[in-house]
C-alpha cells in the first residue's frame, strides 16, 4: 500500500447512481477493512454574519432563534428515528445528549439576554455564547464533560446552519459503526475520537504523513485520504465499504463485494494472528543484525497497544497531544504524573519523550502561536519552546522528575543548527539546577537526543552528533523540507517520495555521521513502518525503527525475513545515481520477495 501504488481520483466528473455499487479510489494511509454508514463531518466553520439591530427588531430576532432551536430539534429527532430503524436502538441514543443540549436553560437564556443587550443578530450572539460553553467544558478534566463539549459543538453547528437558512445535513461526529467522511480532520479532532465508535476515516485532504493518517494508524482505524469532493458526493447514512489496504471505497456495496471482502478480512486477520506469534521474538535479520524496534505513541491510552505489539519500548512520544482540546497548557504536576505513568508502564524499556512539537499542522488553542504566513516554516516546535522558555522548562522539569521512575530519554524536535541545540541544552541545564534547588528528585543524567528533520541539521549531523547521545530521523518533515513538498497536501503527495535519490543520500549522510561519532540513529517518521522501505533502511545501517504499534509486528516480520548483505547491495546500487523508480523497484522488489504475504 505504498504511496506509489495509490491512485487519487477526482470525483468532480462523475457521480454515483442511486443504490448502485460505485467504486472510488484514494490514498490508503491506514490498513484495515471497514463497513458502515457514512457520517459527514464538516470541518469548516460557517462564516457568521454580523448585524446591529434596532430595538424594534429584537423580538423578531429572539423568535428567529427559537425557531432555529425547534428546527434543530426536529432534525435531531428525525435522525434518531432513522437510526433506530436502520441500526441498533443504542446507536440512536447518542442524540439524547444532543437534545438535552438544545434544552439547556442557561445556554438559551444567555443567548436571548445577549441578543437583547448587545442588539446583535442571533447567529453572532449564539456563536459567542456556545464557544464560551464549549471552551469551559472541554477544559474540565472529566471525560464525561469533555464528551458533552463535543455534543455541544455539534449541536451548535446545526443551530447556526438553521439560523443561516442552510439545511442541517450533519450527523453527530461520534457514533458507532460509522465511517467518518470529512474535508479534513485536525489532529485535535482525531484525538477526541473514540476508536470504539468509529469504523474508518475518509478525507478529502491529507497524505500518508499527515497527522490524521498517523493517528488513524495509531488507533488501528482504516483510513483513506485524498478524495477531493467526496463530502459533497456522499450522503449521511449511505452504506459504504472501505479497503484501507488498497484505497478502494465501495458505495452501496453488493452482496458479492461484501462476501469477497469478508473473505479478505478473514485472511488478513489470519496473517495478523500469525504476526502475533512473533511478539516475543527478536527483531534481528537473518544474518544476525539486531534492530531495536520501538513504538510511536500520541496518547498514554495507547500503552496497552505498545505492550501487546512486542515493541522494545517507545521511540517517539508526541507530547504535543497533551496540549490539545484545552484552554490552558498542562502544568508541571500534570505532566509529571503522565510521564511517570508512561515510564513505569514501559520500564525496563526506554521511552523517548519528544518535547513539545507544536505548530505547522498541529495548532492548539491553549498556546498563542500567532498568525504566520508559512506555519510549517515558522515559529514551531523547538523554535516556539526557545521563545517561550517557561513553557519549555515546565515540560523539561516534568520529564526530569519522571525519569526517576523508569528509563526516559529526552528528544528535541526540529533542530536546525548547532546554536539552537546549545540554547535548548542550556535550558535543560537550567531546569536541572531549578529542580536541584527545590530539592526535588530527578534524573540529571537523562539521555538527550535530537530529531533530524531539517536538511541543515542533516548536513551538519557530524557537528550535532558531538552534543547528543542519539539521533532519530523524522522522515515526515525531513522529506517535506528536503523536497519542498507540503507533507499534508494530497495534490503533491507523489513528491513526498522516500525513493527519491536525494532521500537515500541524505539518510546516508546522517547515519554515517552518527556512527562516526559513536552514537546510534533511528527513524521515527512514517517511513519506519513502511515495510516496502525496510530493506533500504536496513541497508543504510539504521540502528532503530519506531512505528505505530499497529505496524510493529509487520516491521518485525520484515526485519526477520531480510539479510543485511542483500539490503546493503541495494543501497550501494541506489547511491550510484539511478532514478527514484529504480530505487523503489529494488527496495519493494526485495521486500515483496521476502514477505509477500504482508502485501
Ligand atoms: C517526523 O517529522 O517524521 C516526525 C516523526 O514528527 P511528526 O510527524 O510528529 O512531525
Ligand atoms: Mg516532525
Amino acid at each position: 500500500m505504498g504511496i506509489r501504488s495509490s491512485i487519487k481520483k477526482s470525483l468532480k466528473a462523475t457521480s454515483p447512481q442511486e443504490g448502485e455499487e460505485y467504486i472510488l479510489e484514494g490514498i490508503a494511509v491506514a490498513p484495515g477493512i471497514a463497513e458502515g454508514k457514512v457520517l459527514i463531518h464538516f470541518q469548516e466553520e460557517e462564516s457568521i454574519p454580523f448585524r446591529d439591530l434596532s430595538e424594534e427588531e429584537l423580538d423578531a430576532e429572539v423568535a428567529r432563534f427559537e425557531t432555529a432551536l425547534l428546527a434543530t430539534r426536529k432534525e435531531l429527532t428525525g435522525l434518531q428515528d432513522r437510526l433506530s430503524e436502520s441500526t441498533s436502538p443504542g446507536d440512536a441514543g447518542i442524540f439524547d445528549a444532543h437534545l438535552l443540549v438544545l434544552e439547556d436553560p442557561t445556554l438559551i437564556d444567555e443567548v436571548i439576554k445577549g441578543i437583547r443587550k448587545e442588539k446583535h443578530n442571533a447567529e453572532f450572539v449564539f456563536q459567542g455564547v456556545s464557544h464560551r460553553f464549549i471552551k469551559s467544558l472541554s477544559a474540565i478534566d472529566d471525560p464525561y464533560l469533555r464528551e458533552r463539549s463535543v455534543d455541544l459543538e455539534d449541536v451548535a453547528r446545526r443551530v447556526v446552519r438553521h439560523l443561516l437558512g442552510k439545511s442541517g445535513q450533519r450527523l453527530a461526529g461520534h457514533d458507532r459503526n460509522h465511517i467518518i467522511v470529512a474535508d479534513e480532520l485536525t489532529p485535535s479532532d482525531t484525538a477526541t475520537l473514540n476508536r470504539e465508535n468509529v469504523a474508518g476515516f475518509i478525507t478529502e485532504k491529507g497524505s500518508k504523513t499527515s497527522h490524521t493518517a498517523i493517528m488513524a494508524r495509531s488507533l488501528g482505524i482504516p483510513a483513506i485520504v485524498g478524495l477531493e469532493g467526496i463530502c459533497h458526493q456522499l450522503e449521511n447514512g449511505s452504506s459504504i465499504l472501505m479497503d484501507g489496504y488498497s484505497g478502494k471505497i465501495f458505495l452501496n456495496p453488493t452482496h458479492e463485494t461484501l462476501a469477497r471482502y469478508q473473505k479478505i478480512a478473514e485472511e488478513k486477520e489470519h496473517i495478523e494472528e500469525g504476526l502475533e506469534t512473533l511478539r516475543e521474538s527478536d527483531s534481528s535479520t537473518l544474518d544476525g543484525r539486531h534492530i531495536t524496534l520501538a513504538a510511536n505513541i500520541e496518547l498514554p491510552e495507547e500503552l496497552d497497544d505498545v505492550a501487546a505489539c512486542g515493541a522494545d519500548g517507545i521511540g517517539l512520544y508526541r507530547t504535543e497531544f497533551l496540549y490539545f482540546n484545552r484552554i490552558t497548557p498542562p502544568d508541571e504536576e500534570e505532566q509529571y504524573a503522565i510521564y511517570r505513568q508512561v515510564a513505569e508502564r514501559v520500564a525496563p524499556h526506554s521511552v523517548i519523550i519528544r518535547t513539545l512539537d507544536i505548530g505547522g499542522d498541529k495548532p492548539t488553542e491553549c498556546l498563542d502561536l500567532g498568525h504566520e504566513q508559512n506555519p510549517f516554516l515558522g515559529c514551531r516546535a523547538i523554535r516556539f519552546c526557545l521563545n517561550n522558555p517557561e513553557i519549555f522548562k515546565t515540560q523539561l522539569r516534568a520529564i526530569l522528575r519522571a525519569g526517576v521512575h523508569g528509563n526516559l530519554k529526552i528528544m528535541f524536535p526540529m533542530i536546525s543548527g548547532h546554536e539552537e541545540l546549545l540554547h535548548a541544552k542550556a535550558l535543560l541545564a537550567e531546569s536541572i539546577v531549578e529542580l536541584r534547588e527545590r530539592g526535588v528528585p530527578h534524573d540529571p543524567a537523562i539521555e538527550l537526543g535530537i530529531m533530524i528533520e531539517v536538511p541543515s541539521a542533516a548536513l551538519t549531523a557530524d557537528i550535532l552528533a558531538r552534543e547528543v547521545k542519539f539521533f532519530s530521523v523524522g522522515t515526515n518533515d525531513l522529506l517535506q523540507y528536503l523536497m519542498a513538498v507540503d507533507r499534508g497536501n494530497e495534490r503533491i503527495s507523489h513528491l513526498h517520495d522516500p525513493s527519491n535519490p536525494a532521500v537515500v543520500r541524505i539518510l546516508k549522510t546522517i547515519i554515517d555521521a552518527a556512527h562516526a561519532a559513536g552514537i546510534w540513529v533511528g527513524v521515527c517518521g512514517e517511513l519506519a513502518g513502511d515495510i516496502e522501505y525496510t530493506p533500504m533502511l536496513l541497508g543504510l545501517g539504521i540502528d532503530e525503527l519506531s512505528a505505530s504499534a499497529a505496524l510493529v509486528p509487520r516491521v518485525k516480520k520484515a526485519i526477520r525475513s531480510l539479510d543485511l548483505t542483500a539490503c546493503q547491495e541495494l543501497v550501494r546500487l541506489a547511491l550510484l545515481g539511478g532514478p527514484a523508480a529504480e530505487i523503489y523497484a529494488r527496495t519493494t522488489g526485495l521486500a515483496r520477495s521476502r514477505y509477500p504475504d504482508l502485501f
